[in-house]
């Protein structure tokens, strides 16, 4: 069997680790020296695709066409707030694909987050290869605990397409909990809280570590808040100066954007060491008469949080929602350990000191703490590593619609995996032929703000007056988070049942269609390329290279998979 790969994905950097001969997690860094790799793809002109550095690189003189923060589309739909208010600020265009999804026109095609972030796999995987020698097929692959399922499954599609068998998906949280425990837990059940704020999201969990094995107690956070975040408050306010000055709009400008960008995070990284420091922006753009506009200012640390205060204050109702939902006061709280680049911000720092009231543990390194915890547990599936359990939780509630738009929760979020349930009803009408239960994910009472998981219909049952006949509806979550669900008419012990797949997302045969195109345009390149483009084009996998797909699960009613 080949070497199993720990991948943290994330919205702005990627990081790949792998275990070492004595079973201990090593960072691998690209033949260039990286130890992450900016989560950034590009095509340029000769619709060559670009990942990572030299991507990134690129950005300026191509904005359009180079997409980052991919992570916040993947697995969701166009419409969904924190999409529509990425695409404002996005140089790139968002569309819709067919079935409602966020797709990213590139070089003129809509092209599913799936594929774009398959390019960084790919590269990552590459880039272990290189390392290790030998061919590489599988791989743990992080994401954030509040990745609801239609996220994951797209997660694990983009591995596919890269040519790597998803073996398992881990919470973030729980990777870096694992990386750490491996090497530090002592005797006895240590209550620890990882506090991460990556570029593009914010995850709390609150997990208990005893004699190897690791217990999530709550998971909470924030999908749609990160150090990005930050960067864009900077970008918003010099535009807004620029505009006050010269009346003219740097938001519509993706080279402009583009720039300003990245000053702005170079800005904001320089001053979570120093007080203050400058931003040298020369022909920014041109004034309504012609003339350069260059940008040149003094930036503080304060004057940052003043900015950002709000963001910050965004930190704390998740943390303590979490620490409520795991039944404990921050003071049982033994250790808080960082994770993500953004955890580098002092105001981030003090603010974990103050609401926990101890303060956060510096040992890990924040950007490869999660792909360390991936590669052991990689390892422990692989079965060369220690043994070590890892419990999980649902991240969501887990119910059913009743009434015109109620929600009655079946499972409730943070039970812990695997979990079963089972509810009882009766038929309300008379001679009532069949029950239609439809099955939704959320925190909200209101079932239309949920989102729809699937729906479960057992037809053919037994006549009879209202309340005569009863059904169970029996719900199963098992440790990948797979959801299936069995509804059984007691008397003739009759069932139906459908395991949950996430709506939207890539068919199989849209998978397949992809890794060909993408094969036949590595070969049709492979003729003209020369060395240099070489090295900087991902690698597309080989027939050899695919892992076994999944065969389509039907859901009940559409098949395959369902739509909103
Ligand atoms: P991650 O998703 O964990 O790679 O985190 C990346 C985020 O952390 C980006 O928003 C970076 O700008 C931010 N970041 C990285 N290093 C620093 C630093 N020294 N100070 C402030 N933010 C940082």
């Amino acid at each position: 069997m080949s070497r199993i790969i720990g991948i943290d994905l994330g919205t702005t950097n990627t990081c790949v680790a792998v275990l070492d001969e004595r079973g201990v997690p090593r960072v691998v860094a690209s033949p260039e020296g990286e130890r992450t790799t900016p989560s950034v793809v590009a095509w340029n002109e000769r619709a060559e695709v670009l990942v990572g550095v030299p991507a990134r690189r690129q950005a300026v003189t191509n904005p359009a066409g180079t997409i980052y923060g991919i992570k916040r589309l993947i697995g969701r739909k166009v419409n969904a707030d924190d999409v529509s208010w990425f695409a404002r600020s996005a140089p790139f265009r968002i569309v819709a694909a067919p079935n409602g999804d966020a797709w990213v026109r590139v070089a003129g095609d809509g092209t599913s987050p799936q594929e774009i972030c398959s390019h960084v796999l790919a590269r990552m995987r590459a880039v272990a290869e290189a390392e290790v020698g030998e061919p590489v097929t599988r791989a743990v692959v992080t994401v954030p605990a509040y990745f609801d399922e239609a996220q994951r499954q797209a997660t694990k599609d983009a591995g596919t397409i890269a040519g790597l068998d998803v073996i398992r998906i881990l919470n973030e949280p729980t990777a870096a909990a694992l990386a750490y425990g491996a090497h530090r837990v002592k005797d006895g059940r240590r209550i620890i809280a990882v506090f991460d704020l990556g570029g593009g999201t914010f995850d709390i969990s609150i997990m208990a570590v005893e004699s190897g094995i690791f217990e999530v107690l709550a998971t909470g956070g924030d999908s749609a808040l990160g150090g990005e975040d930050w960067d864009r408050r900077l970008i918003e306010r010099l535009a807004d100066e620029v505009f006050d000055a010269h009346r003219v709009d740097l938001l519509s400008q993706p080279m402009a954007i583009s720039r300003l960008k990245e000053a702005c995070e170079a800005a904001k990284k320089a001053l979570s060491a120093d007080k203050e420091t400058w931003l040298r922006l020369p022909f920014l753009a041109q004034d309504g008469r012609g003339e350069p506009i260059n940008l040149e200012r003094r930036l503080t640390r304060d004057e940052v949080e003043t900015v950002t205060h709000d963001l910050l204050d965004r930190l704390e109702a998740p943390t303590v929602r979490a620490l409520a939902d795991a039944r404990l006061a921050a003071g049982d709280v033994e250790e808080v350990l960082l994770v993500g680049g953004m955890t580098r911000w002092p105001a981030v720092q003090a603010l974990v000191e103050r609401l926990f009231g101890r303060k956060p543990s510096k040992g890990a390194n924040p950007d490869e703490v999660v792909a360390m915890g991936a590669a052991a547990y990689a390892g422990i599936l692989a079965g060369e590593a220690d043994d070590a359990a890892l419990l999980d939780v649902t991240p969501h509630d887990i119910g059913i619609k009743v009434g015109d738009s109620q929600f009655s929760v079946i499972i409730p979020r943070n039970s812990m995996l695997p979990v079963r349930a089972r509810k009882l009803f009766a038929t309300t009408q008379p001679d009532q032929k069949f029950v239609s239960i439809e099955l939704y994910q959320g925190e909200s009472d209101d079932v239309t703000k949920n989102r729809k998981l699937g729906q479960v219909t057992l037809d053919g049952l037994p006549p009879g007056p209202p309340g005569s006949v009863r059904v169970e509806l029996s719900l199963t979550i098992d440790v990948e988070s797979i959801l299936a669900v069995t509804a059984r008419e007691l008397k003739s012990g009759q069932q139906a049942a459908v395991t949950i797949r996430p709506s939207g997302g890539l068919s199989h045969r849209e998978i397949v269609e992809i890794i060909t195109r993408r094969r036949e345009e590595e070969g049709n390149r492979a003729v003209a390329r020369t060395p240099t483009e070489h090295s900087q084009v991902s690698r597309v996998p080989t027939s050899r290279d695919l892992p076994r797909l999944d065969p389509e699960l039907g859901t009940v009613g559409k098949g395959g998979r369902e739509e909103d």
